[in-house]
């Protein structure tokens, strides 16, 4: 078989591609190619993704590892970064846009393949448009632990890294991040398009989103035919559940930026997040965010004021300010209930009560005024759930008489349930490997030295965080003391 001139300048990946964002028009992004990168090499890849996108069984070629650098183009893709604006810390930052992301496409199966840190783009600002592979190793970790634990999220099919040299507060090096999506649209290209007063364009979007993603709201009677009204409904109700999930696991995201939030209700952009060691609500994991507004429980309410950025910047379609408001609602209850239906899971509540809720506020009580391991502690109530002694669980807690007595409103209450626990369930609610700080810069600085297997080791335990791993308990334990002293900021 002889090659044309396009076989040998392009990776032919054995996926096919359709237009998708691309087809909103030219008003929406730019088209350009991402920059290589020299002499790349494999950092961590998920094959779980790779078998989601459809690649072949044997995926990862040397082309394979150019392009999803970009260092080669893709057969069949015209790579181009969005436009989105924005506010960050509360403030509206104006234009924004993917600058340092690129979008490859939208495969024939209807995901969005998009390489982060691949190179400047209109967009970059003052960037330089590049990630480094401490920062890229921990969002390829990120989204395949959240998948893992049942939480919406981008996912990641693979990192690779250079040893081309990128500035931050030291020399790094850089790396990619071939993140995967139905879609990467963020309540900030709303807001751009609205800010403008480009109502066309904002409606478009708007028709994409739902036709595509929530063709349910064509038609929901609850908003009289009004499918901008019902979509602000459906991605308020969605972000609230993602809240919950995220409270729930102990997670924080760290820059909660309304370019940060996905009209999918998905986690997007890792950047400073961290999953809770000792239990501390008002935990900022951001080492930029000094005033704390994304500590960790402010989340909740931080989510819903970007959904209120949302809805003014849909209201030109939606019409009446009074319908908007209506439409984010229903945040407010489901929330609530969702993260009750949260905790009664990891409780091993069957039933629900009206006092349960109270019964959890008094536990996170304890657990904050103990410091409590927020894993740990889930783990071992779920272990003794499943039938294991009580004294592990008891033995973290300084204060015994506070958790005798939360235990013995607990015994109370599961002595009301309607049907006998399944162990296994309970278990499943509660994961005993988490992508904790610690572990994740162990294996970055494993990964520095250019050795991977810490990297595919985590995976592996993130991947099926509530099973049991043989050989691997260590990595469920405590952080160690410097654990406290890792500082992540901001677009790293
Ligand atoms: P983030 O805080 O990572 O969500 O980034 C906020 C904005 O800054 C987005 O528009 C990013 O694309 C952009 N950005 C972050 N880091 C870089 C970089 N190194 N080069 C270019 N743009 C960047
Ligand atoms: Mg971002």
């Amino acid at each position: 078989m002889s090659l044309t001139a396009e076989d040998t300048l392009s990776a032919d990946l054995g996926l096919h591609w359709k237009p998708g964002f691309e087809s909103l028009g030219p008003a929406f992004y730019t088209h350009l190619h991402p920059t290589p990168l020299p002499a790349p090499y494999w950092v961590g890849h998920s094959d779980a993704v790779a078998q989601w996108l459809g690649l072949p069984a044997a995926w990862r070629t040397p082309d394979a590892l150019q392009a999803l650098t970009g260092s080669l183009p893709v057969a069949g893709t015209r790579p181009l970064a969005t436009v989105y604006s924005g506010h960050q810390f509360g403030v509206w930052a104006g234009q924004l846009g993917d600058g340092r992301a690129i979008l490859l496409g939208e495969t024939a199966g209807g995901l969005e393949v998009q390489l982060k840190g691949a190179g400047r783009t209109p967009y970059s600002r003052g960037g330089d448009g590049r990630a480094v592979l401490r920062s890229s190793i921990r969002e390829f970790l990120a989204s395949e632990a959240m998948h893992g634990l049942g939480i919406p999220t981008t996912r990641a099919l693979c990192v690779t890294g250079s040893d081309a040299p990128v500035r931050r507060e030291t020399l790094e090096t850089a790396a990619v991040v071939a993140r995967v999506a139905p879609s990467f649209i963020r309540f900030g290209h709303f807001e751009h398009f609205a800010a403008r007063g480009q109502h066309e364009e904002l409606r478009a979007l708007a028709d994409f989103v739902i036709d595509r993603f929530y063709p349910g709201c064509r038609d929901d009677a609850r908003f009289d035919g009004n499918a901008y009204a019902a979509l602000l409904n459906a991605v308020s109700e969605r972000t609230a559940a993602l809240m919950a999930q995220w409270q729930a696991a102990g997670f924080c995201h760290g820059v909660m930026n309304t370019d940060n939030m996905s009209i999918l209700g998905l986690t997007i952009d890792y950047g400073p997040f961290q999953f809770l060691d000792a239990f501390a609500p008002g935990h900022i994991c951001n080492h930029s965010d000094t005033s704390g507004r994304y500590a960790f429980n402010q989340q909740p309410n931080v989510a819903y004021w970007n959904l209120f950025c949302l809805a003014q910047a849909l209201l030109p379609l939606i019409g009446e300010e009074e319908r908007a408001m209506a439409a984010l609602a229903s945040y407010r209850t489901v929330f609530p209930a969702e993260f009750e239906a949260r905790m009664r899971a990891k409780l091993g509540l069957g039933d629900a009560r009206p006092d349960d809720l109270a019964l959890v506020e008094a536990l996170l009580r304890l657990l904050a005024a103990g410091g409590v391991d927020w894993p740990i502690f889930w783990r071992r109530l779920a272990e003794h759930r499943a039938g294991r002694e009580l004294s592990p669980l008891r033995d973290l807690f300084l204060d015994s008489a506070g958790f005798d007595a939360w235990m013995l409103s607990f015994s109370e209450r599961i002595a009301q349930e309607s049907r006998a626990l399944e162990p296994d369930s309970v278990l499943k609610a509660n994961p005993k490997f988490v992508l904790r700080n610690h572990l994740a810069q162990e294996a970055i600085e494993q990964a520095q030295r250019k050795d991977f297997s810490g990297v595919a080791r985590l995976l592996a335990l993130m991947q099926a965080p509530y099973d049991d791993h043989p050989g691997m308990d260590a990595m469920a334990g405590f952080p160690p003391d410097w654990a406290s002293t890792i500082e992540i900021s901001c677009s790293s």
